[in-house]
């Protein structure tokens, strides 16, 4: 990748690594892509870890979704903001950020709402493969276009996401770890504290012991919430 006279890729086409699938049900390509800069509200940004989530698998195997490839995967992902465009002012050039798949907007009625998070303008849509910012891609190959998903995309060593389906993070914390709270930690933690409000001295079952379920029983431990105390059975 070259870098311009600002030591810096902004504003230029990056060529990288993606993981593309090309069909449903298809194994997904190594290929080499191309990465447009970001629109005015949107952010770039250099993925350094990302996981599979089941999600992906089941997106990928609707065989009826065949408009939206080939296609780039993953929503789960930790990385480093490399660019962006000029409306957006609450992150800069290298601060450490997770994707989310949920954006929210801030100001309609269900983001000002303290029981919900499910933005009305930003609908999750597993058969939207566009940028909602200009209805195109900012992913190409060859010169087709390659659709997103989840507004995420993070198969890919660059995507490109609106700036409202951005978390900022300390830099202290590890890539490598806090990747998954983009979908499974935050399903598993999701459901203790929102979904079915556990209550202290309750005998919970956990049904499944993977990224989602190991983080549902990481629930009442300090860091994620202080009050919380409850007894686990496990049932497999
Ligand atoms: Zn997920
Ligand atoms: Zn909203």
């Amino acid at each position: 990748m070259e870098l311009n006279r600002m030591g810096s890729t902004a504003g230029q086409v990056i060529t990288c690594k993606a993981a593309v699938a090309w069909a449903p049900k298809q194994p997904f390509v190594i290929e080499d892509i191309q990465v447009a800069p970001p629109l005015a509200s949107e952010v770039r940004i250099k993925i350094t870890h990302t996981s599979v989530c089941h999600t992906d698998v089941s997106v990928w195997q609707i065989k009826e979704l065949v408009h939206v490839f080939p296609r780039i995967f993953g929503h789960e992902a930790a990385g480093i903001v490399e660019s962006l465009g000029e409306s957006v002012t609450d992150l800069q050039a290298g601060d450490h950020v997770i994707p989310i798949f949920q954006g929210e907007c801030g100001h309609c009625s269900c983001c000002r709402s303290s029981k919900t998070n499910l933005c009305e303008e930003f609908v999750v849509n597993p058969a939207e493969g566009l940028m909602m910012t200009d209805r195109k891609t900012r992913f190409s190959i060859r010169g087709q276009p390659i659709f997103h998903f989840m507004g995420t995309s993070t198969f890919s060593e660059f995507t490109v996401v609106h700036h409202a389906q951005v978390v900022k993070v300390d830099p202290s914390a590890p890539l490598h770890s806090i990747c998954l709270l983009g979908c499974g930690v935050a399903t598993g933690v999701g459901a203790v504290l929102k979904t079915a409000k556990v209550e202290a001295e309750s005998s919970v079952a956990i049904f499944g012991l993977g990224a989602v379920g190991l983080a549902v029983s990481e629930a009442d431990k300090s860091g994620w919430n202080n009050y919380l105390e409850f007894r686990i059975s496990l049932q497999v």
